[in-house]
């Protein structure tokens, strides 16, 4: 039988050769040209006020942590706030700063629990990252309303959020940065980019040359748009990085912007087919939505008694599902933290995330339940064989 995968990137291929030839064929590929055109889109299409591109949600990330720790002069050591379930770039950005991530507990939509962020908070706390799961916006305004009173920044990482609105308005204004990811398994495939959202003009600006090696003058500017003799001139302020994206993958984007709304449109007919054929299923749990969240339904999880038994044997039926994620401390280097955040490390052991594409048909995703349903089924009756194939991956 086919083998159904978790997740199949769809690319629109000959819109997006289109657009790369337009780049090849005017010989811009780099920064500008698309880069413009597709940060003006996706403030068009989000709503929010300003949006750089950058070659990936990681250095998105990391810009956000820079920037904020530049202006409010935080120190080495100061602490933020963030979510051991997540992919581990959400953290690791903290660290590139040689700040310090305090992981808080997740409720029951797997996003940070506000009442945990709140026992979290002491005096070097600066700033709470917080992560929309699958999509998912959580308690995100309560989180915005704590930061607000106690004076912290807040951070989205909207990684899994392209789409995403909440009460009827896309993600991202609740937020002093939102970052997302166009990676190519994520909702708006590209190869990899992302994009950042500050709320603050200055931000915005100051950003643009921090993605840049903080050259003040974009190559594009001084070749296309300034004439005379400085053409040539520009001034470095500090040091920067090479963060920002370029015209192809801004031409990939542009594309499947264009699909995003009808994708996610069928990425929510696919959640609601798993939730009619799962419902009422015994020793399985789903994970609730936000009310008012139209989620872009990057993922969808449930989650289940000795998960990885469960995963094993649907491997067997050529179903390859995927876990969205290890609870961070389990790693070596985030482990000094394990035990703080018992939700989120049971939930760790027990999540799976079931196939989610736009290559899905109702008959896939029928074949997927009832696979599940069949795995549950012989457990409750005893049947031991699914065990015995877990043991050899071990
Ligand atoms: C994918 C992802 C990132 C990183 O995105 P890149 O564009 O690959 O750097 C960050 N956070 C989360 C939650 C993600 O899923």
């Amino acid at each position: 039988m086919e083998p159904i995968h978790l997740f199949v990137p769809r690319f629109r291929v000959e819109e997006c050769l289109a657009q790369v030839r337009e780049c090849l064929e005017k010989g811009w590929t780099g920064l500008g040209y698309k880069t413009v055109e597709f940060e003006n889109a996706w403030r068009t299409y989000t709503g929010l006020p300003h949006a750089h591109f950058l070659s990936s949600a990681t250095a998105g990330l990391h810009l956000a942590v820079r920037l904020f720790k530049e202006r409010h002069g935080w120190k080495d050591g100061d602490e933020i706030v963030s979510t051991p379930l997540t992919f581990v770039s959400t953290n690791h950005a903290i660290l590139y700063e040689r700040m310090k991530p305090v992981f808080a507990d997740v409720d029951e939509h797997l996003c940070l629990d506000p009442k945990s962020i709140a026992q979290r908070i002491g005096p070097r706390t600066r700033a709470v990252i917080f992560v929309g799961l699958g999509g998912n916006t959580g308690r995100l305004q309560e989180v915005r309303e704590l930061c607000r009173e106690r004076g912290l920044v807040l951070i989205l990482d909207a990684a899994h959020m392209a789409g995403t609105r909440l009460d009827g308005r896309h993600v991202g204004g609740e937020a002093d940065a939102t970052v997302f990811s166009f990676q190519a398994v994520k909702n708006l495939p590209t190869a990899d980019s992302g994009m950042i959202c500050f709320a603050d003009a200055d931000l915005d600006t100051e950003v643009r040359r921090w993605t840049w090696l903080g050259i003040n003058k974009d190559t594009y500017t001084r070749t296309v748009e300034q004439d005379g003799v400085y053409r040539w001139y520009y001034d470095v302020e500090h040091e920067g990085f090479k963060y920002h994206g370029n015209s192809i993958m801004a031409g990939l984007g542009l594309v499947s912007l264009k699909y995003l709304d009808a994708d996610n449109a069928f990425r929510r007919q696919i959640a609601a087919w798993y939730d009619e054929l799962l419902a009422g299923e015994e020793g399985l749990e789903r994970i609730p939505q936000a009310r008012g969240c139209e989620s872009s339904r990057h993922l969808f999880q449930v989650e289940v008694d000795r998960r990885d038994e469960v995963m094993a044997a649907l491997n067997g039926a050529g179903i390859y599902p995927g876990v969205h994620y290890q609870d961070n401390t389990v790693y070596r280097m985030y482990a000094d933290m394990a035990g703080t955040c018992p939700r989120a490390h049971r939930a760790s052991g027990r999540i799976v995330s079931l196939p989610m594409h736009l290559g899905l048909t109702r008959a896939d995703v029928e074949r997927v339940a009832d696979s599940l349903r069949q795995v549950l089924a012989r457990r409750r009756s005893g049947g031991s064989r699914p065990l015995a194939s877990v043991k050899s991956i071990g």
